[in-house]
Parts: C-alpha cells; sequence; structure tokens
C-alpha cells in the first residue's frame, strides 16, 4: 500500500465505518434469474446508494474464492498473500483462543491407532460432549513440557486447538496426520533450530497424550497438523494511525479484528448488541469494523431465501449506523458466498462507498448486476481502505 510504503498518513478526526455482510455476494437463481441482493428489499441501502459509490471487489486474485481470513486482511488492507495466516493460527481464532507474540498455534485431532497404525483419523468422530471430557483430562495433565506452556481447547467432534507459549519456538515443522489411514503417525521434525524445538516439545506432548488416553476405545491418541506462528502484523494504529474497535459475534472474526490490534469487546451472539456497543463507543473510535455472520451461513446452507431474509434484516440496521454520521461508511462482504454455490466463492462483491466527494455514480441499487456499472470498477479488496484513508482526509499527495 503506497499509503503506508511512502509514509502518507496525516491525522484527522473523521470516522470510518466498514459493515462487512460475511459471503453477501450471490449467484442468480435459475427460477427468475435473480440474485439474493436483488430479491431482498433494502429501502435504507438503496437510499444511501443513491448518494454514494459502487463497484465490484475482488477479495483476493481472479478466480481465487477465499476464506474469511485472507478475506477480512484483505478488506483490512493487509496483502493477504504477504500477510499468511496458517490453518492452525485460523483454527486456534476460531475458537477463541487469545494469540501473543511468538505463540506456536495447532490444530489436533483424536484418533484411534491399533498396533502403531491409524485405523481412524477422526476417532469415531466422537461427540463434541466427548472431547470436552478428554480435553479436560489433558488440559490437567500436560500444562507444560520443559520450559513451554501447553494450552488445549476443544472444538466440535474430534477436533481441538493447541497453542505452545515459550521462547525460541519454530513453525518449521511437518504434519504428525499422514492424512490416510493404514499409516502410522509421522514423527513431528523442525527444519530449524526453533523449529527443532517445537517437534521436540510435540513429541512429547504426542507420547503422553497417548499414554493418557491408552484405555480409551476410539480416541487413544492425538494427531497434529497445520502448526503455524501468529503472523507479525503492524496494528491499525501503527499503520494508519487509527484507533479501532472490531465488532463480531463470532470468535473467528474477533481473533481476526485482534491480531490487527483492534479493541474487541466480549458482545455475545446477538447482532443488536454490536450496535448497541458501536451507538454507546461512537466517540471513542477513528475506525468501526462491525461484522454481520448470517449471510455467509445462509449462503453455505444453500438458503436462498433465508440470505434474503437476513440481508433485510441487516438493511434494518443501517439507520442506526448513519444516525451517528461517519464521515466515511462501508458496505461490503468479504467474499461471495451464493446459495446456488453453497460455499465460498471466487465471485467479485458488490461494495457501496458513502462519503463526502467520494465520485460519481448512477447506481440506483447495490447488487451484482448494478455494480458493475459503478464509479469503483473492480478493485481488489486491498485497495479499499486506501480509499477510506482519502475520503476522511488522512492522506497526503504523492511527489510535489
Ligand atoms: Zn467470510
Amino acid at each position: 500500500m503506497i499509503a503506508v510504503q511512502k509514509n502518507l498518513i496525516t491525522k484527522s478526526d473523521k470516522k470510518i465505518v466498514l459493515l462487512v455482510a460475511d459471503g453477501l455476494g450471490g449467484l442468480p437463481r435459475p427460477t427468475d434469474g435473480k440474485t439474493e441482493l436483488e430479491v431482498a428489499r433494502t429501502p435504507n441501502l438503496d437510499s444511501l446508494v443513491r448518494k454514494g459509490i459502487t463497484g465490484l471487489i475482488e477479495p483476493i486474485e481472479a478466480g481465487i474464492a477465499p476464506g474469511s481470513g485472507p478475506a477480512h486482511l484483505a478488506l483490512f488492507g493487509y496483502d493477504p498473500l504477504k500477510y499468511e495466516l496458517g490453518r492452525g493460527v485460523l483454527e486456534v481464532l476460531g475458537l477463541g483462543m487469545e494469540l501473543k507474540d511468538g505463540d506456536i498455534a495447532i490444530r489436533g485431532n483424536f484418533a484411534t491407532i491399533r498396533d502403531g497404525k491409524i485405523v481412524d483419523r477422526r476417532a469415531g468422530r466422537i461427540s463434541t460432549e466427548e472431547n470436552r471430557r478428554l480435553i479436560s483430562i489433558l488440559k490437567d495433565r500436560i500444562k507444560k513440557v520443559e520450559d513451554v506452556d501447553v494450552i488445549w481447547e476443544s472444538g466440535l467432534e474430534h477436533r481441538f486447538a493447541l497453542i505452545l507459549r515459550g521462547e525460541g519456538l519454530g513453525d518449521m515443522v511437518n504434519d504428525t496426520d499422514p492424512q490416510k489411514e493404514g499409516l502410522p503417525p509421522l514423527p513431528p521434525e523442525g527444519k530449524d533450530g526453533p523449529s527443532r524445538k517445537t517437534a521436540r516439545i510435540l513429541r512429547q506432548i504426542v507420547d503422553k497424550a497417548a499414554d493418557i488416553l491408552k484405555e480409551e476405545e476410539k480416541a487413544n491418541s492425538i494427531l497434529l497438523r497445520g502448526i503455524s506462528r501468529k503472523p507479525e502484523i503492524p496494528s491499525f494504529e501503527e499503520r494508519y494511525g487509527l484507533k479501532s474497535l472490531g465488532l463480531a459475534n463470532y470468535p473467528m472474526y474477533k481473533g481476526l479484528a485482534r491480531l490487527v490490534g483492534m479493541d474487541v469487546p466480549e458482545l455475545g451472539y446477538e447482532f443488536e448488541s454490536l450496535i448497541q456497543y458501536y451507538e454507546e463507543h461512537f466517540e471513542e473510535y477513528d475506525f468501526f469494523f462491525i461484522h454481520y455472520k448470517w449471510t455467509d451461513k445462509a449462503g453455505e446452507d444453500g438458503d436462498f431465501n433465508k440470505k434474503v431474509k437476513y440481508i433485510e434484516e441487516l438493511d434494518g440496521y443501517i439507520p442506526r449506523i448513519m444516525e451517528k454520521n461517519p464521515h466515511v461508511f462501508i458496505f461490503t462482504g468479504d467474499h461471495s458466498t451464493p446459495a446456488m454455490w453453497k460455499g465460498h466463492s471466487w465471485h467479485p462483491v458488490p461494495i457501496l462507498i458513502v462519503a463526502e466527494n467520494a465520485g460519481v455514480d448512477d447506481a440506483c441499487r447495490l447488487t451484482e448486476r448494478e455494480a458493475r456499472r459503478g464509479y469503483l470498477g473492480l478493485r481488489k479488496s486491498k485497495e479499499i481502505m486506501q480509499i477510506a484513508l482519502a475520503l476522511s482526509g488522512r492522506l497526503k499527495k504523492f511527489g510535489a
């Protein structure tokens, strides 16, 4: 980002709101050829579109369907290919665990091993309740290995996550899961000095866990993968001079906001609670990230009508957000999750930016079709933050 590289950022007290409807973009349904956004009744959004500028954003690159992790980093203005998030890091954030600098994050599975060979990589998909019972035993018995703290957290069914916290740990360590049944688990090996320490700690954890679990019928051992380090990401404050607030209901998005240094309160699972918090704390911050999860969930379920309903529900909250008069208001999605696709897709996502002197635009609604004609054209998600900085008076001229 040239604003950051060339030190073009200057102070301003103008506030920026970034409202992200997860998986917002969609595809036409066969019955009438309309997308979710085209079917939804969105009077509040429509009136903002007439004042703002629109376009389409590509989360990572053409044809690439992204996960929500890199897609959000891009919206926050970070190059998602430069600041890569490891699988372990995403798992740990998704379970709401706190990551500190230098931490190593790992995804784990309970597995069934007989005579040294894996017979079930998922331990018969034990129940989440059973998982919690086993993790509470492991938590108790394996708290520290050498000088390294070991932090355990249950996931769903056979999944869990681990954090290693200590000095001099590396993340160049192979998965112990060979991805195939009938084979023995692979011993962890490190590729450099710090990673050899991580591998040595992990070998002890795997052995101790197998000893503790040896009487279990299904979950009698553990497999580890996605071994990754918390990435070193400059914070919003350092990078843009923005004091920022992250509002989200789900752990993964709270974790992503914390990774870039936003303040993130714990507010439960009601979207209403996020909006109330925004209203009460508007004076305290320069930047607000508000995350709405339900559009993505409905898209993943392949439920077109439900996605429409959630878009309409979110539209109902927009007047309360605008009531505070943010100088720059951005509404978009992190990626598309078309109900027709039942998952994340690569399709560009419509975006709306409302601000003084933002540009000229004829779009009347925010839809995939209308946004193609918009002033912003087709851009990469990672460029949006720079436009927001410019529209909030935070960018100096480049060159004399
Ligand atoms: Zn997403």
